[in-house]
């Protein structure tokens, strides 16, 4: 199972801005005078050097995530994100297969919104799936591109459509290695978690963005445990410090706090911290990064492995 991830953004995209760029780049130079850095050989090195902060950028889209496995090719969530894979799906039609299985999660614009400048859906090769918890998707969808917001409305675009009301109590099996699984998260208006379960090596891919984690719920609601317990990888909301939660209850995330004692308690092998938000520089995404690793340490656990979410960031399951 290969895992991408496309759009890491929570809330509503975060492009960089030129002030953010101009301070990376003064950044960079300073170390570069520090390191006495004066031969072009030596550039690749020195970047390896540096902080996470100006070596990466965590990427301002918003949440999409791929899933290849050996037979089908899915998609969770079509924010911003989901244009950026379209495009590179268009550009390289043979490494792509024509059906394509979309997860969405709910139908917050950020989960949404990069639907419409997906190019496949204009594209009478393709054809699309698409699935969630929500019986009413199919109309859901149709509303983003009506014509007081969008100039083409989504039945009118030449790629096949098909949509799937996803029954939580059935888990899906469109492939014979992978079961799919899906879980209600406590979010405003719902939400969605989908697992993977690959059937040939029993490892276990869960996808949960936007719900809001306390203590009480993970330590006490057995459910939870059930179907997050021993996730190999788990990509989870973690879109505030604990500080800014605290401010925050009833938006519906959790701080990367309550994401790591979560992942803790769950057993969870490999945790990806994502939902950014979209306030947050990569200055202090990664600060929030390091300080994450520090939480865990001080629960004295050696797992689960934590990551920062970043765009083009690729998993191996
Ligand atoms: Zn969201
Ligand atoms: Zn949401």
């Amino acid at each position: 199972m290969n895992i991408k991830l496309y759009g890491v953004r929570g809330s509503i995209p975060a492009p960089t801005t030129t002030k953010e760029y101009k301070k990376k780049i003064r950044e960079i130079l300073k170390f570069a005078i520090q390191n006495q850095l004066n031969n072009e050989e030596h550039i690749d090195d020195f970047l390896n050097q540096l902080p996470m902060h100006l070596t990466y950028l965590t990427g301002g889209n918003t949440t999409c995530v791929t899933v290849r496995t050996k037979e089908k090719f899915y998609i969770l969530d079509a924010g911003t994100g989901i244009r950026v894979l379209g495009d590179e799906i268009f550009q390289n039609q043979n490494q792509f297969p024509k059906e394509i299985h979309i997860f969405i999660t709910h139908t917050h614009w950020d989960h949404i919104q990069g639907l419409p400048f997906f190019k496949p859906l204009y594209l009478p090769q393709y054809t699309l799936h698409f699935y969630s918890g929500f019986p009413d998707i199919e109309e859901r969808l149709y509303y983003q591109t009506d014509e007081r917001f969008f100039p083409m409305p989504i039945y009118k675009t030449a790629s096949k459509k098909y949509y799937h009301h996803f029954d939580i109590k059935k888990p899906l099996k469109l492939e014979d290695s992978i079961e799919i699984h899906s879980f209600p998260l406590k979010h405003p208006g719902g939400c969605f978690s989908y697992k993977f379960i690959n059937l040939e090596n029993n490892k276990i891919f869960i996808f949960a963005t936007d719900v809001e984690f306390t203590g009480e719920d993970f330590l006490e609601k057995t459910e939870y445990l059930e179907y997050f317990g021993n996730a190999d990888i788990l990509i989870l909301d973690s879109q505030y410090t604990l500080d800014e939660s605290f401010l925050k209850i009833d938006w519906g995330h959790t701080s990367y706090t309550m994401a790591i004692n979560c992942a803790t308690h769950w057993k969870v092998k490999n945790l990806i911290l994502t939902h950014h938000e979209p306030a947050y520089s990569d200055e202090k995404l990664f600060n929030n990064y390091i300080n994450a690793i520090r939480h865990r340490q001080l629960l004295d656990k050696e797992r689960p492995k934590i990551f920062l979410a970043k765009e083009g960031m690729e998993l191996e399951l």
